[in-house]
């Protein structure tokens, strides 16, 4: 049976870990090329990268840029082109968090967030969306957060890059939404990735509290269903709106977040 995304491109920012790889196994198991992105260790990411190839024997492409930089965004986006003509399928991903209060917010880590959390998305969207308009047809999807929608303390940085994000991906819904193009964020709750176990020694910090307590008091609180989200659950979701079944969902905000943000 032929797969579903076969002969397609997909470039996944921050997918050598969590969720990103996750994404990058979906779309490669249903026939896409994935460029991928991230930092690690490199021969951690050439076994990833074999394996990725050896899911449906579409091409994997590593591309390490680090996408707080403008001018390596623009390389790897070239790489990509370079190797496939383009990219169909978007997914902007790779994010990074603090925590601290606003008034102690150490400047660097606030331009880092906005940098690599927003701004990155910004400059690959408008470097893909030629190629999809030319094939008139793509799928831009942002990796934003329940804290795209709502808020929480001391993640300052955090809330408003993920703000930024769904009012970006909103707009360029409508500016593309007559050439096949679809815009839209995928707003996880809390997953269990490295992002979430490496900010619990600075929430302990912040809040004066137990690990076990940031487990079940911060992270968890909010989360009805008292559980995390898999990376696999979040990926089904984006091979979802790669579908036709998804052509007319765009500008939309798709929350998984075990009922989170239904409070
Ligand atoms: P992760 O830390 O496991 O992965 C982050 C990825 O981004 C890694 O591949 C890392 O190498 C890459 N990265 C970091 N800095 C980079 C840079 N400067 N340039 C290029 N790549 C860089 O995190 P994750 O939990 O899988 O998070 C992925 C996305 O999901 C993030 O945008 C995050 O905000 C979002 N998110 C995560 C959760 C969660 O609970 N884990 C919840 C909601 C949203």
């Amino acid at each position: 049976m032929s797969k579903s995304l076969a002969g397609k491109t997909a470039l996944i920012t921050g997918s050598t870990s969590g969720i990103g790889l996750a994404y990058a196994k979906a779309l490669a198991g249903e026939g896409a090329n994935v460029v991928i992105n991230g930092f690690g260790d490199a021969d951690g990411i050439e076994t990833e990268r074999l394996g990725l190839e050896a899911l449906s024997g579409a091409k994997a492409l590593y591309s390490g840029h680090d996408l707080t930089k403008v001018d390596q965004i623009e390389t790897m986006m070239q790489e990509a082109a370079d190797a496939f003509g383009g990219v169909d399928i978007l997914i902007n991903n790779a994010g990074m968090q603090h925590v601290a209060p606003v008034e102690e917010f150490p400047l660097d880590k606030w331009d880092l967030i906005i940098a690599l959390n927003l701004n990155a998305a910004f400059h690959t969207t408008r470097l893909a969306i030629p190629y999809m308009k030319e094939k008139k047809w793509g799928r831009i999807i942002q990796t934003a957060s329940a804290h795209s929608l709502v808020a929480s303390p001391f993640k300052s940085a955090y809330v408003t890059a993920k703000h930024g994000l769904n009012g970006f991906t909103k707009t360029v819904a409508l500016e593309v939404a007559t050439f096949g193009i679809t815009a839209n964020c995928i707003s996880p709750g809390y997953v269990w990735t490295p992002l979430v176990e490496n900010q619990i020694p600075d929430t302990m910090k912040a809040r004066n509290m137990t690990r076990e307590q940031v487990m079940n008091d911060v992270l968890l609180a909010g989360q009805p269903t008292k559980q995390f989200v898999t990376a696999e659950q979040v990926a089904a979701t984006a091979l979802y709106l790669c579908s036709d079944a998804a052509a007319q969902i765009t500008g939309a905000n798709l929350s998984i977040d075990g009922g989170w943000t239904a409070q």
